[in-house]
Formats: C-alpha cells, structure tokens, sequence
C-alpha cells in the first residue's frame, strides 16, 4: 500500500486531498497544527483505518524529522492562506511559508521522496499580461504593503524547490492554486465565496470592496484534488511549475448577484472603498486567469464545476 503523507490535511484543500487519496488505496497521514485546519473537516476520514492524523509544526524541524518517514510521496499544502490572515499576521506567514517549505524540502531530500509544493497565482502579483502563464514575470508592489508578503514567501518557496529539483534532484513539483472553493472553506480569512454566501444567508449587507468590477476565476475544490493526483503521478511532471484552476472569469458583482438570486435573500449588496477595509496601504488585482495550456500537455485537466454549481455546494455546506 502507498503512502503519502499531507501538510496541513485537516485545511480546506488538504482534507478534500486526502479523501482522494484515500479513495485511491494509499495510506495518508496528516500533520497540521489546527491554526486554520479544524479537526471538523477530518471527522469522517478519522474513522478510516488507513488514516493517521499528527498534531505538530511544519516550522518545528526535529518534529517533522521524526514523523516524516518511509513515505512515497509529501504533499505539502500547509501555508499561511487567506489575504485578511497574511495582512493581520505578517510575521507569522512569511515564517510559516519560508521556513516550513525549507523543511519539508530538506526532509524529503534526505530519501529523495517526491514532494508536491502547493503556490498560488498570487505569484503573478499585479500582473496585467492575461491570462497568465506559468513563465510570465512577476509584478509585486512595495514591501510596505503587507499583501506581497504572501506573493513574496510563496514565489521562493517555488525558487527553494526549483533549487532543490535541479541542484540535488528532488523530484519536486508546484502548483498554482487559482481561487479554489469548496465546502470546507469557512471564509473567515478573506475568501469572498464563502463570505457572500454566508452574508446572504444571514441577510447581511454583501460588502463588495472596490467597484466590484474585479474578476477571479473561481475553482472547485474536486478539479484542484484531481489535478493534484494526476500531477503526482506523472514523472514527466516533476521539475514543473502548473497553474491549476480554471479560466472562467467571475466579476465580484457577478458573484454577489448570483449568491443573492441563488438563496433568495434580501441581502443589499455594499460598495465599499478598500482603504476603509484594509487601509491605505492595499492593492488588489483586476483580472487573474491563468493560462492552461501547460497543465494540459502533462495531464487531462478540464475543470468539471462551474461558478453556479460552487455556489450550490457551498450553500449544501452551510446548510448542513
Ligand atoms: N472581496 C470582496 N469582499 C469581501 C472579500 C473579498 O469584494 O468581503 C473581493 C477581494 O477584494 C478580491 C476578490 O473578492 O477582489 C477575491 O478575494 P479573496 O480574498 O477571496 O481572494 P484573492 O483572489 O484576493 O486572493
């Protein structure tokens, strides 16, 4: 029986990951230390016989020493996420994203046991050659705004595993999460989906920052999941760099009208300036779409989920 082992498994992302593998015959265990991971989202896989959760640190090197051992693949997904959480913990994301990746890389070097990096568009930064594409530069603002710390963190994470790929020859593989959304995703760090969907059903005014002309290219959590596996398991994939998510453009008005018309709610919907939000200090993207063009050559990756069908599933979520 295969075994892999998941950073940050109890997360949003990682418990749908590890359901996957499950699925598939492996082993899985789990490290995460419950900062945004919740033991809810593992309730189920827990009565699993092939799963094994550990409560620890992925900073804490001795730790994951002793516990990452005899493994055949690492998926490591454990991140300060979310922009509300990396601007109100700064020190604690660049530490987490930096340190923890130096880890786990260096841990899976010692048996040359194949790692999966999880990174995110926000790479791309301000970026505005759409859609972007996995070699295209990176735009990233002033370190006086706390926003590009995360870009920043994620992008050397993605230099220490192409370093480790081509200088020790870990097979290492990245990918680029694109605004994944699912159930699970509780919102309270900053994801718009489930935030919506949660003022909607409270009747809650819905607070759209800026214009709200602003698109992302929402992707469910299922087609990040399968895309994850596929990457894993094809050789020809490691030393790569993949956006994942899809490439269907949303308008964050869009997205609050559809949530309203969806649950029939008498929610208003809210403009408001991004610096009552999050200071002067703060710059968002206009457009993010990825281009898929590389993933498809390596793997079959056809989103399956739409915008309209997230919705529903994240509404079966909250109303359960
Ligand atoms: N957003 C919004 N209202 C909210 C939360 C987010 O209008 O209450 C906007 C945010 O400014 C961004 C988009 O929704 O343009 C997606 O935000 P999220 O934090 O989900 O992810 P991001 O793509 O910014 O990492």
């Amino acid at each position: 029986m295969k075994k892999v082992i998941i950073t940050g498994g109890a997360g949003f992302i990682g418990s749908h990951l590890s359901e996957k593998y499950i699925k598939n015959g492996w082993k899985v265990t789990v490290i995460d230390n419950l900062s945004t991971g919740r033991k809810e989202n593992i309730k189920e896989l827990e009565k699993n016989k092939n799963f094994y959760f550990i409560y620890g640190d992925i900073t804490d090197f001795d730790f994951l020493k002793q516990n990452i051992k005899d493994f055949d693949l690492i998926i490591h997904l454990a991140a300060a996420v979310g922009v509300k959480y990396i601007i109100e913990n700064p020190i604690k994301s660049i530490i987490t994203n930096v340190k923890g990746t130096e880890n786990i890389l260096e841990i899976a070097n010692i048996d040359k046991t194949p790692v999966f990096i999880a990174s995110t568009s926000e790479v791309y930064g301000k970026n505005t050659n759409i859609p972007l594409k996995e070699d295209d530069d990176r735009v990233v603002g002033s370190t006086n705004v706390s926003r590009w710390n995360y870009a920043c963190s994620k992008a050397l994470d993605e230099f220490l595993s192409l370093a480790y790929f081509r200088e020790k020859k870990l097979p290492v593989v990245i990918g680029r999460f694109f605004n994944t959304c699912g159930p699970r995703q509780i919102g309270e760090y900053g994801m718009v989906v489930p935030k919506f969907i949660k003022q909607a059903m409270l009747g809650l005014p819905i607070t759209i920052y800026g214009d709200g002309k602003q698109s992302r290219c929402f992707t469910h959590v299922e087609d990040v999941v399968n895309a994850v596996y596929a990457l894993c398991e094809k050789k020809e994939c490691y030393g790569n760099v993949f956006n994942i998510g899809s490439d269907i453009q949303v308008t964050i008005t869009e997205l609050a009208t559809k949530i309203v018309t969806k649950l029939k709610s008498d929610s208003l919907i809210e403009y408001i300036p991004y610096n009552k939000v999050y200071g002067s200090n703060f710059e968002d993207m206009l457009v993010r779409q990825p281009l898929l063009d590389k993933i498809r050559k390596y793997i079959e990756f056809n989103p399956e989920f739409n915008i309209d069908y997230i919705i529903k599933d994240v509404i079966k979520f909250f109303e359960s």
